[in-house]
């Protein structure tokens, strides 16, 4: 630039003038934070896990980070020795090639790759909760001076952790919306008290819980016929106007398949299933505004190789439903 730009220094900095602004220099990071656009609502750092090292899936998306579009590889990403580095490199490069390419088409990159659509915000509804914009677990979302959500959909992938979140349900996909998942739950018939078959509703997150239990299919395990499945992007987009209309309709359990969270997370969307397990601690108010057991909602960890888990898992929450009853809603 014809003038070096000045920005508020730093505690404790060298050189700052009496207003307390400081010159820019070139190592500083500024000019590479805006070359590369890097205004995220929470900074511009990657965000990191215990030891400091990029927070990304190290199973299945070991190279990327929670920043769209940019990978680490060797010794930034954990340790390891010299010749492995350059192998790491060359695949963190590839990855970013990719992610280049989809992108410039509008697809989103892993772990939806090539999914067109973008999630949609109804702004006129919207009440500056900063929902979406904190929730987002890949900084998407920025926010206005007013709190409106600016989306940034480049770094979208397509997770629907914001769709979940929103409490005046106004952001949705062409593809996946709250009414297109509310209708599903409508259209499952609920049999009435006197056939004495319990009505199950279970949420299955498509990525690694919906693989257990198609493997537990094809491998011809028993599994109640009262259960019906619904596939989900991630649990973090878990609307809980779901659960408050499929329990208000009769449905006597909702059960809800996820990846692992913690340290050791699972979640191909980092955040997703952790965020759902919170949003359940919410659901108690619901269920004790419409009367009902606390039992009757349940979320259970399912690894991709847990499908010999799956029918236990599933008798078991059925006992559990027998044991608080039909839910006294069937049949309003
Ligand atoms: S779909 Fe996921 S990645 Fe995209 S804006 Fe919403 S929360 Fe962020
Ligand atoms: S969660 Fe919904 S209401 Fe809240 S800021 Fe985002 S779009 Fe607006």
């Amino acid at each position: 630039p014809d003038e070096i730009p000045r920005i508020p220094a730093p505690e404790g900095a060298e050189g700052a003038d009496e207003e307390g602004m400081i010159e820019v220099t070139p190592d500083s990071g500024f000019y590479a934070t805006k070359a590369l656009g890097l205004e995220y609502r929470q900074g511009p750092e990657l965000p990191t896990l215990k030891y400091g090292f990029p927070d990304s899936h190290f199973i299945c998306f070991p190279y990327e980070t929670r920043r769209t579009g940019i990978y680490t590889a060797g010794c930034v990403r954990r340790p390891m020795e010299t010749a492995k580095v350059i192998d790491d490199a060359t695949g963190a490069a590839m990855k970013a090639i990719q992610c280049t390419e989809a992108t410039s088409v509008g697809m989103a990159v892993h772990p939806r790759s090539g999914d067109m659509s973008y999630p949609e915000f109804n702004t006129q509804r919207c009440t500056q909760c900063k929902r979406c914009t904190e929730e987002c677990p890949f900084g998407a979302i920025n926010e206005d001076e007013k709190a409106n959500p600016l989306p940034n959909p480049t770094r979208c992938r397509r997770c629907g952790v914001c769709m979940g979140a929103c409490p005046e349900r106004i952001i949705s996909f062409k593809n996946y919306s709250v009414p297109m998942i509310g209708n599903m739950i409508k259209a499952i018939e609920v049999p009435e008290e006197d056939e004495e078959k319990p009505r199950i509703v279970a949420l299955v997150c498509e990525n690694d819980a919906y693989a257990a239990l198609d493997m537990a299919g094809i491998r011809r395990m028993q599994i109640s016929p009262y259960v019906r499945f619904i596939p989900v992007r991630c649990l973090g987009s878990v609307n809980l106007v779901w659960i408050a209309d499929a329990l208000s309709r009769g449905i006597d359990g909702i059960l809800l398949m996820g990846c692992r969270y913690g340290d050791d997370y699972q979640c191909h969307f980092i955040k997703g299933s952790e965020l759902a397990n919170t949003r359940l601690t919410k659901v108690s108010e619901t269920l004790d505004r419409l009367a009902l057991e606390s039992d009757r909602v349940k979320f259970v960890e399912v690894g991709i190789t847990d499908y010999e888990k799956i029918p236990k898992i599933i008798e078991e929450f059925m006992e559990t439903i027998e044991e608080v009853g039909p839910n006294p809603y069937k049949g309003w």
